[in-house]
């Protein structure tokens, strides 16, 4: 497929007035300037030679007068002051021409879940600078829209991001400093929805050019398919926005554009959402009731695995019928009425929480250094347990739940964050207590005793509610305890 490059394109600033020029004077001087434009951004087709600019039916005056009904400027079809001016403004250079401002929907994602990985960074931020950037500008389009976008760290990926200068493989090399500052792909395969920055420039993420989160909040929205916009409000419009980045908003235009491609956001209003009723007897857990609660629910190589009491339920896959067991006939060294477990995968283990001690399975056996104590991860001795526990794929980062607080661990170093215990509903706003959570496909899922939360941390609000029971796959079996086969 064509792939459309989209340069985002600001020209060194030659903003002195301007000189009461005559015609000739401006042909003669921005002549070349001007032709290159036409080429870049309005397909103008030329053998690289000068074109004749003084015939109506010559390439250069049709293209000048199309860039001019763009920019909403006088169509004169001749090398005005104002024409120049505009030419020279800060701009992202794809193409203005195609008749909607937005791919066909046939070309936008098929899908609703966005992966991207930042390759690169550029050495003019700090790179926690650099990632926030890039999470807001994707925020600006996920806020209103079913779109996630979910960071992934190695292997393929929709959007990659890179910090690149001059000619970098893809046939739209970047120019130095100023002129072109960036460019996207739109969807597709390979380097489509790629997203490249021309190291060459300097970003901030103040109101200094060339803010990050705004060019690449225009830049993400050609690699999720939308096209220049002539309303010069617009995020889409081609010029580099004057919007002061910290109160940014987006416009109207753009929504509309990015909706017709892939729908509305549904705001689920946890506020209005009425709480279910308990169990009517509790003494006989079903999971076949929507209610039932979980002390613990954790994944383990790709099963989902329910704690509650002596027992645990495990869901092997989507379709199979949940089989339920004793936990002491799978792990005689596990204690019943387990209060918190996690997978991390990388290390292919989970850990089992239980007041001030923790159980480490690796693989499925229970190690023989199990159990060891919470205080060796880091917490502080007025915490006695933990209610539920829950490793990020998106943040990388592991989080224990206790009481209305949250700590962040870092699995790599090993340590508790700093600046932690947190309030939960500051960093998952609609959550106050945690029972039990687990993450599944990039989104996590917590339990509070009432319902299930599907939460997405790209987007960080609830994006779905569940019923309590709603992976586990019921049938005439699931309240025989099995023994382990
Ligand atoms: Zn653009
Ligand atoms: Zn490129």
């Amino acid at each position: 497929m064509y792939c459309l490059p989209v340069l985002l394109l600001s020209l060194a600033t030659l903003s002195a007035a301007f000189p009461a020029a005559s015609q000739e004077d401006l042909e003669d001087k921005y002549g070349k300037m001007a032709q290159k434009y036409l080429e870049k951004f309005y397909d103008m087709k030329t053998t690289g030679r000068p074109v004749g600019r003084k015939n109506n039916h010559n390439p250069f005056v049709k293209k000048l007068q199309e860039m001019q009904a763009f920019f909403g400027l006088e169509v004169t079809g001749k090398l005005d002051q104002k024409t120049v001016k505009m030419m020279e403004k800060p701009r992202c250079g794809v193409h203005d021409i195609g008749e909607y401002s937005t791919v066909d929907k046939s070309s936008a994602w098929q899908k609703n879940d966005i992966t991207y990985k930042i390759v690169n960074f550029t050495p003019d931020m700090p790179r926690a600078d650099v990632e926030s950037s890039i999470k807001r500008a994707f925020k600006v389009w996920s806020d209103v829209t079913p779109l996630t976008f979910i960071r992934v760290y190695e292997g393929d990926c929709d959007i990659e991001i890179q910090f690149v200068s001059g000619d970098h493989g893809d046939n739209s090399p970047f120019d130095g400093p100023d002129g072109i500052l960036a460019h996207a792909f739109q969807p597709g395969p390979r380097l489509g929805g790629d997203t490249h920055f021309d190291d060459a420039e300097t970003f901030t993420k103040n109101s200094q050019q060339y803010n990050l989160f705004l060019v690449a909040a225009h830049e993400f929205g050609h690699a999720l398919g939308l096209h220049h916009s002539t309303d010069q409000g617009a995020l889409m419009y081609p010029t580099y926005p004057s919007t002061d980045p910290d109160n940014f908003r987006l416009p109207q235009d753009d929504i509309d554009a990015i909706q017709s491609l892939y729908g509305k956001e549904e705001v689920i209003d946890l506020s209005i959402v009425p709480v279910p009723k308990k169990p009517s007897d509790p003494s006989t857990p079903s999971t076949c009731l929507p209610n039932i609660t979980f002390d613990a629910v954790t994944t383990l190589r790709g099963e989902i695995l329910f704690f509650k009491e002596k027992t645990f339920w495990r869901q092997i896959s989507q379709n199979s019928e949940v089989e339920h067991h004793l936990i002491s006939t799978f792990w005689p060294t596990l204690p019943n009425h387990i209060q918190a477990a996690y997978e991390f995968q990388d290390r292919d283990q989970v850990l089992v929480f239980k007041g001030a001690k923790y159980w480490v399975i690796s693989g499925y056996e229970v190690t023989k250094d199990s159990p060891k104590s919470i205080y060796d991860l880091g917490f502080p001795r007025t915490v006695r347990k933990v209610d539920a526990a829950v490793y990020d794929d998106n943040s990388r980062k592991t989080y224990f739940f206790v009481n209305d607080n949250y700590w962040s661990y870092d699995e790599q170093k090993q340590s508790m964050d700093s600046g932690f215990p947190k309030k939960i509903v500051d960093e998952f706003p609609g959550l106050t207590k945690i029972r039990a959570a687990f993450q599944k496909d990039g989104f996590l899922y917590f339990f509070d005793g009432h319902r299930q939360y599907e939460f997405s941390s790209a987007k960080r609000r609830v994006t779905r509610l569940l019923k309590n029971n709603s992976w586990i796959k019921c049938g005439n079996k699931a309240s025989n305890l099995k023994k382990r086969n």
